[in-house]
């Protein structure tokens, strides 16, 4: 292997660390930072991500409040509950775990959380402070890869940044981070002629499509980040990429393993969120 690993996970331990620093600090001033979950049916993979995250949240010393709702939930009672949480002033942060029942409007779902506890960074409101370069709630995902690459000590300011997959948690704000952090952007998709053509481009290459060995090593530049987003299964019930990684690690000069990548950088991010949507209730609660 040539490449050196981004080592996900410890990177992502080391913020829990300081996260729940900072949450000591808070509780002196008399404030917890509270992160609501809402689970709506019982899909396994979902209640799996729902127990990591408030598992997590609890590690770092955070209140976190799981509401379970059956799949029979009306829209309107779902809609219901996130208000009653926007209120709440014990919450700081509100996760709608997703996807949701056909039957309710995952994006009505999203414009009801407050955007100032949307700790996932989904609300447009927030998308819309992220692509003017505001301050916001960055989605999970992309706000880790970013936090992952600084920690490696990896700069995309002038780098060529290719994104392969457009979706609107991942692909998309992945590549409006990078260019606020002055990247030449390319994002790729289903419709792109010759993949190849971009990828091997990339001075920085992101892969969150969701088809494992989607990546291979004729895919990229001797030396390359390689950051692989996907989380597939393959052949034999293996969790991987959607990079090629035995292969890819001996071409690129870094890249993220799977598990042990991106993922665990998601789940730390949204504790940063909660975090600092909890300060901000520093200046309406009077310290000791
Ligand atoms: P989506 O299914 O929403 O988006 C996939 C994207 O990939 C689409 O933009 C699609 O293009 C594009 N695509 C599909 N096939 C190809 C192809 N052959 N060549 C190029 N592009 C293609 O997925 P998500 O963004 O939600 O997730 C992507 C992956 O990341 C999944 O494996 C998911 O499990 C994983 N994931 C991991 C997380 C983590 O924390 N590690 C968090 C979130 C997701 P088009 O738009 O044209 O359809």
């Amino acid at each position: 292997m040539t490449a050196v690993l981004i080592d996900g996970k410890e990177i992502a331990r080391k913020k829990r660390v300081e996260i729940a620093d900072e949450v000591k600090e808070l509780n002196e001033r008399n404030i917890i930072p509270g992160l609501a979950v809402i689970l709506v049916g019982d899909n396994q993979a979902s209640k799996t991500y729902v127990n990591n995250k408030q598992k997590a949240s609890k590690e770092v010393g955070m209140h976190s409040s799981l509401i379970t709702l059956s799949d029979s939930v009306t829209e309107q009672e779902l809609l219901e509950k996130i208000e009653e949480l926007n209120l709440d002033s014990s919450i700081h942060g509100i996760l709608v775990q997703l996807p949701l029942p056909a039957h309710i409007d995952e994006i009505k779902v999203i414009e009801t959380i407050s955007p100032e506890k949307d700790v996932d960074g989904f609300h447009p409101v927030n998308i819309g402070r992220l692509m003017t370069g505001q301050d916001a709630f960055f989605p999970c995902t992309p706000y880790g890869i970013m936090v992952m690459l600084k920690e490696t000590g990896i700069d995309p300011e002038g780098k060529n940044v290719v994104i392969v997959g457009r979706s609107n948690i991942v692909g998309k704000p992945s590549g409006q981070l990078f260019l606020n952090e002055n990247a030449t952007v390319t994002y790729c998709h289903s419709k792109t002629k010759d993949l190849k053509a971009h990828t091997r481009a990339a001075d920085i290459l992101v892969a969150a499509v969701g088809r494992a060995d989607l990546i291979t090593a004729d895919h990229i530049k001797e030396g390359a980040v390689i950051i692989d987003v996907g989380m597939n299964r393959n052949n034999s019930g293996k969790l991987c990429g959607d990079v090629s990684f035995d292969e890819v690690k001996d071409k690129a000069g870094y890249i993220t393993p799977v598990p042990g990548g991106v993922g665990p950088m998601t789940i730390a991010m949204l504790l940063l969120n909660t975090l600092k949507s909890a300060k901000k209730a520093l200046h309406t609660v009077p310290s000791k």
